[in-house]
């Protein structure tokens, strides 16, 4: 048990590779809050699905765009256990369009969700972490961040975004034992790629030098790991999990 009398909290923890984030860290010993937006019977399904298996877990509704929410979630959970030792920020959406079509409430909605949450929700939890002199934080960014794709600007803004983020996080917070580390997967079979895989499944894993789509349980493997003691002297970086999709390909 790698995380026996950790405390973690996962945004967007319900499905795809948040879900699968939650399930590493409660398997090692963790006790696991995650977040939602909409989906109650995907949360609620979870936690049963957890407390079954003698783990514990609770759900919080909470918009991840939503800046006082995030301030109430973290204080609920360090009031609920005591503390906050892993911040797994996963909540993201796309709104994908081309710049000259896209809306202002397009570009908006991204920016709030993927990347003025973690703003809020790093800033929240890193007080408590501080107290302790203890924290993990892994942020879930995109290898759009860093190689782009058409229609995808203020996706990929986001990314890039945290990616940064990240970086400044951990000079700011490693003299108090608390890492600060992101994770850009590549391509993940999850409910956000359905229509993409879909379209082009085969022609995307032959980019793939792994020539297979990742599961979200390969970036919860690797969240895993940044999560854990063994990844104490890691920190600042941005641990690209994509079976070599951007291997040498241009992209
Ligand atoms: P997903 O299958 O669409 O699942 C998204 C999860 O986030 C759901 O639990 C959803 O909850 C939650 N969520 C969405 N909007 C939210 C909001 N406003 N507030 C709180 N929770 C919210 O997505 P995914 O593919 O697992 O992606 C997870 C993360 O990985 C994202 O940051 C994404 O950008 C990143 N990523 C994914 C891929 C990929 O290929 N899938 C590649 C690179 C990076 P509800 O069901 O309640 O809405």
């Amino acid at each position: 048990m790698k995380l026996a009398g950790k405390i973690a909290l996962v945004t967007g923890g319900s499905r795809g590779i948040g879900r699968a984030v939650v399930h590493a860290l409660a398997k090692e010993g963790a006790k696991v809050a995650f977040t939602y937006n909409s989906n109650e019977e995907a949360a609620n399904g979870l936690v049963k699905e957890l407390e079954l298996d003698q783990r514990e877990a609770v759900a919080f509704k909470a918009d991840a765009a939503n800046g006082e929410r995030a301030v109430e979630v973290v204080n609920a959970v360090v009031e609920k256990w005591g503390k906050i030792d892993i911040l797994v920020n996963n909540a993201g959406i796309i709104r994908d369009n081309l710049l000259v079509r896209m809306g202002e409430d397009e570009w908006m909605d991204v920016i709030n969700t993927n990347l003025n949450s973690i703003f809020h929700y790093c800033k929240a939890a890193v007080t408590h972490m501080m107290s302790a002199r203890y924290g993990r934080v892994v942020n879930i960014s995109s290898v759009a961040g860093r190689y782009g794709n058409p229609g995808q600007t203020n996706y990929a803004a986001t990314k890039g975004g945290i990616d940064g983020f990240s970086r400044c996080l951990a000079y700011e917070m490693g003299k108090r034992n608390i890492t600060v580390n992101s994770i850009a997967p590549g391509f993940i079979a999850t409910d956000m790629t359905e229509a993409i895989r879909n379209a082009a499944g085969k022609e995307i894993k032959k980019q793939i030098a792994v020539r297979r789509l990742g599961e979200p349980e390969d970036i919860a493997n690797a969240a895993l790991f940044l999560a854990s003691d063994e990844a104490s002297y890691i920190t600042g970086q941005i641990l690209t999990v994509d079976g070599g999709l951007t291997l040498g390909s241009g992209m």
